[in-house]
């Protein structure tokens, strides 16, 4: 099954109806920067539809695409982002935390993006442990593989499946177009016929 639509739907910032409507959601998130708006666009092969954490306006919110008109991927900010003030980190970190764990919504898998050149970093590892609490279906994507010089490639990667493993792992770029069939065929599994 492939991807034939994507629409920006509407950007929360708490409860909202539309999360309540009945249509599955995959969330997407990863640290600023890991390439969570590359990795969006090349799955929906659009340039422009997620917008990238160095972007500002949209990304202070949760952001809801329409796609196929059957299944919502759900954008979350990106967290540890360096240069935003403590205040503002707070407040990035409360939403996700609201949608991930006080809301009551159901996340039919949710694709945790790592860069695979720097590895899994600590706060990460913070990410996935309060995610890992939920019992939420996680995916890793280790995105930017084609920036791992191919002298190192084996031990990055083995980094990542010692630290990841017990998750399913898909090697990733969305500048080089590696991964997206895969990851697609993830997302969009239980609809193939
Ligand atoms: P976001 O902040 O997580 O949404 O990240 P962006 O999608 O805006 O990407 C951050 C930076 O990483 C941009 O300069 C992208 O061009 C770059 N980037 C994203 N994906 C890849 C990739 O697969 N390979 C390489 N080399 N760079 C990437």
């Amino acid at each position: 099954m492939n991807i034939t639509s994507a629409k920006f739907i509407k950007g929360v910032v708490g409860e909202d109806q539309i999360l309540n409507d009945g249509t599955p959601q995959i969330a997407f998130i990863g640290r600023s920067n890991v390439g969570k708006s590359s990795v969006i666009n090349s799955l929906t092969k659009q340039k422009n539809l997620a917008i990238s954490s160095n972007t500002p306006g949209r990304t202070r919110e949760i952001n809801v695409f329409l796609i196929n008109k059957s299944i919502y991927f759900v954008d979350l900010p990106g967290y540890g982002y360096a240069k935003i003030s403590k205040e503002g980190r707070n407040q990035l970190r409360e939403l996700i935390h609201w949608y991930f764990v006080t809301s009551t919504y159901h996340q039919e898998k949710i694709i945790f993006i790592i860069d695979a050149e720097v590895g899994p970093t600590k706060i990460d590892a913070e990410m996935l442990r309060i995610l890992e609490e939920q019992h939420k279906n996680i995916v890793i994507v280790a995105n930017k593989v084609d920036k791992i010089k191919p002298s190192q490639y084996t031990q990055k990667m083995q980094i990542i499946h010692d630290f990841l493993g017990h998750y399913t792992i898909v090697p990733y770029s969305s500048k080089k177009g590696i991964g997206i069939t895969e990851l697609r065929d993830i997302i969009l599994e239980k609809r193939k016929k």
